[in-house]
């Protein structure tokens, strides 16, 4: 696909990649880091105000086309349960969403990472959320009252951004994949939207652990070299620790490959969603290029670390890849890897025709994979009331 995003914003640039600017501007090498500084750390939108700056410097900077490049809030949208919708304008006018869970979603529970001790404590034995009611909100079957809205533990909130302006690959349940897609983020567009939403919340790095997923509009690894720049700024730049990201893939199998090659590399998570080639295909057409046996292959390959868990995710739709029987066979296919599974009940949006699955149905699932050894979460929806949940991000604006 052309790369029609500009790359002319600073967001995009690092450190080292700053300093030879400025030294070809004419200018000492340590303003490079102050530029890093003000941009990556202090979060600013402008270097206009950047006091310890030259003028003559600023005015070269702007002189090259070059902007900070951090994308405008344009709208937010904002739901009971806490989660916050972000649609971020870019330069060329196009925008994305972003989206801001004060909770997390139980995304990396039980993955092997510090993110993920974190939310297994948030769990009870069964691996069900700790609640007063243990009915969930939402799915068939259930009768019980929207989630309460807590008191914010910002030590687990996460941060779930998007790689592309639209999605290509057109998984059928999914509402991004209506948009087609538009283009490429940037690195900096990348980054930009996870420092738009920190400085939103204003939160300190230093005394707050936060998360982020790459699981937001796009498939990240059909935009890999910008993809990973971001996670190498996100991790040098802004001092993000890798093990508080995790990647989401629909199974681009080579990409799978280079990324376990990548010295820096969030957590891996596979979206499986069926358990046999017949009933992914028609959901995931990407199926037809690379099928689930090539997937599984690259998944058996990856090179894990210490106690990390390869991810596989699970979107259950009602009546098509929910029966205990699906359960049974996903067990089968994914033995032998160190992985956990979450479970995502399907999030419902206008021109998607599935349902959301019975509770039973989901807990059932989720019990026979347990059964078989699997650690098996189930993904809480966070924000489907704003359009922000799983799959739900296409720029609604009503
Ligand atoms: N493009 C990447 C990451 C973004 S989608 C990928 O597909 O993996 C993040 C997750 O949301 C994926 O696991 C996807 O299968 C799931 N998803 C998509 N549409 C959904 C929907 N309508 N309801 C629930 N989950 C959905
Ligand atoms: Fe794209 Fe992921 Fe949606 Fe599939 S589920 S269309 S890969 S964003």
């Amino acid at each position: 696909m052309p790369d029609m995003s500009m790359q002319n914003e600073l967001l995009s640039l690092s450190n080292h990649e700053l300093t030879d600017l400025v030294r070809r501007l004419g200018h000492p090498a340590y303003r490079g880091r102050q530029v890093a500084d003000a941009i990556f750390r202090q979060r600013r939108d402008s270097l206009a105000g950047v006091s310890n700056l030259p003028l003559a410097l600023k005015s070269q900077i702007a002189h090259e086309g070059l902007s900070v490049g951090l994308p405008r809030i344009e709208q937010q949208f904002r739901s009971a349960d806490g989660t916050v919708r972000y649609l971020m304008a870019l330069a060329d006018g196009q925008s994305v969403e972003t989206v801001w869970m004060p909770e997390g979603d139980f995304g990396e529970a039980g993955d092997g990472s510090e993110a993920g001790q974190e939310e297994l404590e948030q769990l009870d034995s069964t691996c069900k959320p700790k609640r007063t009611d243990k009915k969930m909100p939402g799915l068939k079957g259930s009768s019980a009252s929207p989630t309460q809205v807590r008191s914010i533990a910002r030590s687990r909130a996460t941060v779930c951004v998007s790689s592309q302006v639209g999605c290509a690959v057109n998984c059928q349940f999914c509402l991004t994949a209506l948009l087609g897609v538009k283009r490429n983020l940037t690195a900096g567009e990348i980054v930009g939207q996870v420092l738009g939403v920190l400085r939103d919340h204003a939160v300190n790095l230093e005394r707050e652990r936060m998360n982020i997923v790459f699981m937001g509009m796009g498939e990240p690894f059909l935009n890999y070299d910008n993809f990973i720049k971001a996670v190498r700024l996100l991790v040098e730049e802004v001092g993000f620790p890798e093990s508080r990201m995790t990647v989401s893939t629909s199974g681009i199998v080579p990409r799978i490959f280079d990324f376990g090659q990548e010295p820096i590399r969030p957590k891996l998570a596979i979206s499986l969603n069926a358990p046999n080639d017949t009933i992914r295909e028609p959901l995931m057409p990407i199926t037809r290029k690379w099928n689930i046996e090539a997937l599984l292959d690259a998944a058996r390959q990856f090179p894990l670390r210490p106690r990390e868990l390869l991810t596989f995710e699970y979107v259950l739709l009602d009546g098509v890849n929910d029966a205990r029987e699906h359960a049974l066979e996903a067990a089968r296919r994914v033995r032998g890897i160190r992985c956990k599974v979450n479970l995502i009940a399907f999030n419902p949006g206008p021109g998607v025709n599935y349902t959301m699955p019975f509770q039973d149905r989901v807990l059932e699932f989720q019990t026979v994979l347990a059964d078989a050894g699997i650690p098996t979460f189930i993904r809480r929806p966070r924000g489907r009331d704003i359009y922000a949940a799983c799959g739900q991000l296409k720029r609604t604006v009503s």
